[in-house]
């Protein structure tokens, strides 16, 4: 089968591997159809995260079973959204909606980083074993598309998490959001249609700011990160940078919220006089992918959600690898193009 292969900064290429074999009877085999390009992977492709390669690159995919094993649940054939992390649905911390934490698999394993996460594989290949059938794999709403579900577990919830139960405390709240990346822009989107006041967003590129400005926000380009943003009751920290970090948790209201998706790789500093002066509630961390799946998909059926509103790029498998290496916010992958 073939997988796409991460080798190096830049370098992405599609290798022949063995046939996969199941560990488990319980184990089923998928083959990804619809595979979306995560914020991570941006990263990921251009060094700048610390995971070595080789590795096969993907994690946010929707696929069609191709042998069941022992599962009553699923047939040969059945489409089915992919949580982005094994989990085992039953132990102590999956059952208290903790699945980013399984007991059953290596600590923050996922699909599509190499050994440091588990060595599951990436989506990005021909075949996929999924080890936890009933908790990981959700059928789509009749109204959902595979291009639609494919980052439902993972960008869209992390999009999600940041402004949806932050404006149902705060009806109206204005949302700052700063930085790049596809997670961004989803934010912008989910933010505008859960009923924000004023959306501002601060990036360093051209495209992303237009991309947001047509989603409704107030767009502004920035150079280098301020030491403070103008107050706003909800903050979105998308950049990746300390320092912008820092600024952001600062210019929270008080009694707002402000939420940092992407992973820092290192220990920051934080403001924590302010934050207590002010209230102001902070989180990070990553999703709980198969927690939250059914939510997302349930939310994309409603149309309270709209994964595709922010105009990713869709291409061929057999372009992967360029779009994937290229400046899109987001890409998604189509095996049904090529
Ligand atoms: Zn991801
Ligand atoms: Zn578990």
């Amino acid at each position: 089968m073939q997988q796409l292969m991460f080798e190096g900064t830049g370098k992405l290429a599609w290798r022949q591997q063995p046939p996969l074999v199941l560990a488990r009877p319980t184990e089923v085999k998928v083959r990804p159809l619809v595979v979306a390009a995560c914020d991570l992977d941006r990263q990921i492709v251009r060094g700048q995260s610390p995971f070595a390669p080789p590795f096969a690159l993907g994690h946010e995919f929707v696929a069609e079973i191709l042998e069941v094993g022992e599962s009553r649940t699923w047939q040969v054939g059945d489409v089915a959204a992919v949580a982005y992390q094994p989990s085992c649905g039953t132990c102590k911390m999956c059952r208290r909606g903790t699945t980013s934490a399984c007991q059953r698999v290596p600590k923050t394993s996922m699909y599509g980083l190499g050994p440091v996460a588990g060595d599951w594989g990436g989506a990005l290949s021909d075949v996929v074993r999924v080890p936890f059938p009933d908790a990981m794999l959700c059928r789509l709403p009749e109204n959902v598309t595979p291009l639609q579900a494919a980052n439902a577990s993972d960008n869209l919830l992390d999009a999600y998490r940041c402004v949806g139960p932050q404006l149902a405390r705060i009806p109206a709240g204005s949302v700052l959001v700063a930085g790049s990346g596809g997670i961004s822009l989803l934010v912008v989107d989910a933010a505008r249609r859960l009923g924000a006041g004023q959306i501002s967003y601060l990036s360093p590129d051209r495209l992303h700011l237009e991309r947001a400005e047509a989603l409704g926000a107030n767009a502004y380009p920035v150079k280098t990160w301020p030491d403070r943003f103008p107050s706003h009751d909800i903050t979105v920290d998308c950049t990746n940078d300390p320092r912008a970090l820092h600024a952001l948790v600062a210019s929270t209201a008080p009694g707002g919220f402000c939420t940092s998706p992407p992973m820092y790789f290192a220990d920051v500093t934080l403001p924590m006089a302010r934050m207590c002066m002010r209230g102001i509630t902070f989180s990070t961390g990553r999703t709980n992918g198969a927690a939250g799946l059914p939510r997302m998909l349930e939310a994309i059926s409603k149309g309270e959600l709209d994964p595709l509103a922010i105009q990713p790029l869709i291409v061929p498998w057999r372009e992967a690898a360029d779009a994937l290496l290229g400046g899109e916010p987001k890409v998604i992958i189509d095996r049904s193009l090529s």
